[in-house]
C-alpha cells in the first residue's frame, strides 16, 4: 500500500510555500473553529503569527451535527481567510465537505481538511486524489487505524502524495470529555505509515483546560504537528467549540512551552 512504511521507508515531508510538514519539523496550526468576519479572522491571524505558528485554521463550511446550527459563511469565508493568511504570512487550512467544493477550496486555501464525519466519504477522497494541494485527513471518530489508513490510501492512489493524518479523538464510553484523544495513534500510525501525524487536542478533549496538557503529550509522543482552536472571544463564537478554544495568551504560552519541549524529545 502507498501509505505504508514498507512502500516508503522515509518520512514524507510535505512542503507548502516554504513550510515543511513531517519528519523533524513541528508544525502548529491555530485559529477559530469557524471563520466569522474579516475582523475576527484578521485579528486571530495576527495573534497566531505572533505566537510563532505557521498555519491559520478556520472553517468556512462547517459539518454541524444538527441542520439548524450555524453552517459556516461559505465561499466568502474562504476569501476572508485567504486575505488574512496572506496579510500575516501564514498558510491556511480549511475543511472541504463535498467533491464539488474541492476546487474552490483549493483555490483559496493552502491545505484542505477532511473532517472526522467525512473520513469515509470516498467520492470526496477520490476527488482530493486528483489535486496536488496538501490534505489533512482526520480520523473518523469510530475508525480503526486500518480504516483510517485505507481512507488515506484513496487520496494517495488518486495521485496526490501530500496527505497528513490527524488524530482528533475517538468515541469511547467516557462522557466527561467530548472525545478520547488516542495518543497511541501517534506512534502506531508513524510506525505503520510514512505520512505526517498531526494531533488535534481541541476536538480530542472538547475542554479548554485539557488542550495544553494534551498538546504537550502529543508532542512528547512524537506528533509532527498540532491543530488547535483559538478564539479572541470564545464565549461568543459562532459554533459550540468556544468551550474548547484557547484564549490568545494561552495559545502563545503553549507555543513557548512547546519550543522547550520539542528540543527535549
Ligand atoms: C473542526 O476542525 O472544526 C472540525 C469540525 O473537526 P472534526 O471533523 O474533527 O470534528
Ligand atoms: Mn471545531
Amino acid at each position: 500500500k502507498l501509505a505504508s512504511r514498507e512502500f516508503h521507508p522515509d518520512d514524507t515531508i510535505i512542503e507548502s510555500k516554504g513550510v515543511k510538514i513531517g519528519g523533524e519539523h513541528l508544525v502548529i496550526m491555530g485559529g477559530p473553529c469557524a471563520v466569522e468576519t474579516p475582523e475576527q479572522i484578521n485579528e486571530i491571524a495576527r495573534l497566531v503569527k505572533n505566537a510563532g505558528a505557521q498555519v491559520l485554521r478556520g472553517g468556512a463550511f462547517k459539518p454541524r451535527t444538527g441542520p439548524y446550527s450555524f453552517q459556516g459563511v461559505g465561499v466568502e469565508g474562504l476569501k476572508m481567510m485567504a486575505d488574512a493568511g496572506e496579510k500575516h504570512g501564514l498558510l491556511t487550512i480549511t475543511e472541504v465537505m463535498t467533491p464539488e467544493y474541492v476546487d474552490v477550496c483549493a483555490e483559496y486555501a493552502d491545505i484542505l481538511q477532511v473532517g472526522t464525519r467525512n473520513m469515509q466519504n470516498f467520492d470526496l477522497l477520490r476527488k482530493l486524489g486528483t489535486i496536488n494541494k496538501p490534505v489533512l485527513l482526520k480520523r473518523g471518530f469510530s475508525a480503526t487505524y486500518d480504516e483510517f489508513l485505507n481512507a488515506a490510501e484513496y487520496i494517495l492512489a488518486g495521485g496526490n502524495p501530500n496527505v497528513m493524518l490527524c488524530e482528533r479523538g475517538i468515541r469511547t464510553f467516557e462522557t466527561y470529555t467530548r472525545n478520547t484523544l488516542d495518543l497511541s495513534a501517534i506512534p502506531v500510525l508513524q510506525s505503520l505509515s510514512h505520512l505526517p501525524v498531526i494531533s488535534d487536542p481541541s476536538h480530542g478533549t472538547g475542554r479548554r483546560e485539557l488542550v495544553e496538557p494534551m498538546s504537550k503529550a502529543s508532542v512528547a509522543a512524537g506528533a509532527n504537528g498540532l491543530i488547535v482552536e483559538m478564539h479572541t472571544d470564545p464565549d461568543n463564537s459562532m459554533t459550540g467549540d468556544g468551550v474548547q478554544s484557547l484564549f490568545p495568551d494561552q495559545f502563545a504560552n503553549l507555543l513557548k512551552d512547546l519550543e522547550k519541549l520539542a528540543s527535549l524529545v
